[in-house]
């Protein structure tokens, strides 16, 4: 009796663990996963009908089968409705919208996605899913156009644009160059219209901007600004470095600055100086004067820049300037303020305000207090023997920001004179002339209000 109740008993056992291990391996072997196929629509929430939409449909165990329709007040239309024959993990469908619906007015279309893999998890049906994407639809290029323009833009120069943006899911509005510079632009005035300066570099050939402006359903508009173009010629200076100079200046630079130390070669030290040193300040300088106001300005107004009284021009902007020594080529550069001279330790008067962003040592450019002007507009005061204004101060028109000096890279005592637009240096002479001002700042920015009022 005990032996077959053994027996049997062991048969009920390895029966048992036949059920369990079968069990174990439907619920964990891939032909009967119990996972539903993901489903990934590649949006924001909405549509302009040109771009095709993004689908990844994926599952573990393959795809069997998937079904793609958009559903609209009008109705439905499959797009997709297929059978897989080849095993898939992951099939990423672009989803182009019919024809038809271009044509018409629908404010919403819904994306309707359903998949069924190859598990054969419910009763060899498989795992199923189905999702719905609601997608307003924006089929509308934001309308741009120019309000006011300087008449010209020259090289090395400024200039204004102030246009008009309409759209209802407005995300993007910029300036583009063909240098590659991305001008930050400023509501102005009245709702939908926006100002930016621009500026030329000196050192590139030409000049062209246009406008965009781009929406949440990635609709673009771009719009051209029309300047013509004055070519301005700038100086190549030859200039011979002598003994006396690396001894003296760049011995006591080279000292001074971490780019130099352990570097005993006197020619070497002053192309790390020329170059290295001059491309780390002038990057802190524009990184400093890009910034422009994101809140909406009424008026922007300048005063005829005279920061130094009785001074003479002692080096131009924009002046190229190559280095020799003993007839062989060393190093380059380009001058990009103007040097004005008066007396030493002169005081240096700013003829408008505004916030200083910045005082204290900048390399070659010694003590350098940066003045922000509004709008993207900075000067900058560069080799001062001392600075009387401190970072986060706010100056007014003709307050005292700073006496001259030869600090940093300067041989005499004067005063380097930088204008900035954006992080460009720009021509200090055009805002030192006011009629300069006048026409091609003041009179745009009057000008394009008288639009804006009679449009309403
Ligand atoms: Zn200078």
């Amino acid at each position: 009796m005990s032996r077959r109740r053994g027996k049997s008993s062991l048969i009920g056992w390895v029966f048992l663990a036949l059920l369990i291990g079968g069990v174990f391996y439907v619920f964990n072997s891939k032909m009967f996963e119990r996972t539903s196929p993901t489903i990934t629509l590649e949006n924001n929430g909405y549509w302009n009908l040109r771009k095709p939409l993004k689908l990844v449909i994926s599952d573990a165990s393959g795809i069997k089968s998937y079904k793609v329709s958009l559903k609209t007040s009008a109705g439905e239309t499959v797009l997709y409705n297929e059978y897989l024959i080849k095993y898939s993990d992951s099939i990423s469908i672009d989803i182009n919208p019919p024809r038809s619906a271009y044509a018409m007015n629908y404010k919403k279309i819904q994306v309707s996605v359903e998949v069924v893999d190859n598990s054969k998890w419910n009763m060899f049906e498989g795992n199923k899913a189905h999702d719905e994407f609601v997608l307003n639809i924006d089929k509308k290029r934001p309308k741009l156009s120019i309000v006011a323009n300087s008449y010209k833009i020259s090289k090395g120069g400024s200039a204004i644009v102030i246009f008009k943006v309409e759209d209802e899911n407005l995300k993007d509005i910029y300036i583009k160059t063909n240098y590659g510079k991305k001008f930050k632009v400023t509501p102005f005035y009245k709702k939908g219209y926006y100002i930016s300066l621009l500026a030329w570099p000196v050192r590139e050939k030409t000049f062209k901007a246009s406008v965009f402006a781009d929406d949440i359903a990635n609709n673009s508009s771009k719009a051209y600004i029309p300047l013509y173009l004055k070519n301005k010629p700038y100086k190549l200076s030859h200039i011979k470095i002598s003994d006396r100079f690396l001894k003296g200046k760049i011995a006591d630079l080279a000292y001074e600055f971490v780019e130099t130390q352990g570097i005993t070669d006197p020619l070497e030290q002053f192309k790390i100086i020329n170059e290295d040193v001059r491309a780390k300040n002038e990057k802190l300088i524009h990184k400093i004067t890009s910034k422009v106001p994101d809140e909406m300005i009424s008026d922007f107004k300048v005063n005829k820049m005279y920061p130094l009284r009785n001074a003479q021009v002692v080096a131009h902007f924009g002046d190229h300037r190559m280095y020799s020594y003993s007839g062989e080529p060393l190093s380059e550069s380009y001058h990009l303020g103007l040097d004005l001279a008066s007396n030493s330790l002169a005081e240096i008067k700013p003829q408008n305000g505004g916030d200083v962003v910045y005082a204290d040592y900048n390399g070659l450019y010694g003590n350098m207090p940066i003045i922000n002007h509004g709008l993207g507009l900075y000067t900058l005061y560069g080799h001062c023997s001392s600075v009387t204004v401190n970072d986060g101060d706010t100056i007014n028109d003709y307050d005292v920001v700073a006496r001259t000096g030869k600090s940093g890279y300067a041989m005499g005592d004067h005063l380097h004179f930088g204008v900035l637009v954006q992080g460009i240096e720009v021509r200090p002479q055009e805002w030192m002339d006011s009629t300069w001002i006048k026409l091609n700042i003041t009179n745009v920015i009057k000008d394009a209000k008288k639009l804006i009022n009679r449009a309403g």
